[in-house]
């Protein structure tokens, strides 16, 4: 059983390696950007608030996000392996995530982040905006709302984890193939999932 982080800026290929280390391990994938998206396709309570704060690409406030990522969390069996992509995104979510993690007898085991130079960033966003048609993608204030958030707010998160020794940083500037080897190469420093 492992719980790993996938940590990284926007357009840093988390949702692809994440895709790809559910097809390959037995990971539960807990993606809260995809929980929110689902939220508002299915009308759920929090709807407006959560297109407020997606559209303008700030973090949806926590009391929506972590009771979400709670929910996932309570569903799963002890001994279910999980991954987290694009949470925790704060000093807090991290901390929540540590306060409540040892009531299902479980921890993050590892941090893995996919550090990639900003301009290449910009060049991702900017194709997936085109290919998947993401409002958030839309155009440059918006993601440029999203890299600040990030550096203000998701940047702290890696120090939180590098003082618990648990984090791991790839260049995720090389190609999904090469980043997804030296990510099997780190789980397996860790065992089977
Ligand atoms: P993502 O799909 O991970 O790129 O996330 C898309 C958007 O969802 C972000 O720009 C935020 O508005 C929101 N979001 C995703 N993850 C979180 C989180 N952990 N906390 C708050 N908001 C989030």
């Amino acid at each position: 059983m492992l719980h790993i982080v996938l940590f990284g800026p926007p357009g840093s290929g988390k949702g692809t390696q994440a895709e790809r280390l559910v097809r390959t391990h037995h990971f539960v994938s807990l993606s809260v950007g995809l929980l929110l998206r689902q939220q508002v396709a299915e009308n759920g309570p929090d709807k407006a608030l959560i297109e407020q704060y997606m559209h303008h690409g700030r973090l949806v406030p926590d009391a929506i996000s972590l009771k979400l990522v709670l929910q996932v969390i309570q569903a799963q069996p002890v001994a279910q392996s999980i991954l987290y992509d694009g949470f925790p995104r704060n000093v807090n979510q991290a901390t929540y995530l540590d306060a409540v993690l040892p009531t299902y007898h479980k921890k993050i085991d590892a941090v893995i982040f996919l550090d990639v130079p900003e301009a290449l960033l910009l060049e991702r966003l900017r194709n997936r905006a085109i290919i998947e048609g993401r409002i958030d993608d839309q155009d440059d204030t918006k993601i440029r709302t999203r890299m600040d958030t990030y550096a203000r707010e998701t940047l702290p998160v890696i120090n939180y984890y590098q003082s618990q020794h648990k984090l791991h940083k790839v260049d995720g500037s090389q190609q999904p193939d090469q980043i997804a080897q030296i990510i099997e190469a780190i789980l397996a420093s860790y065992g089977n999932t």
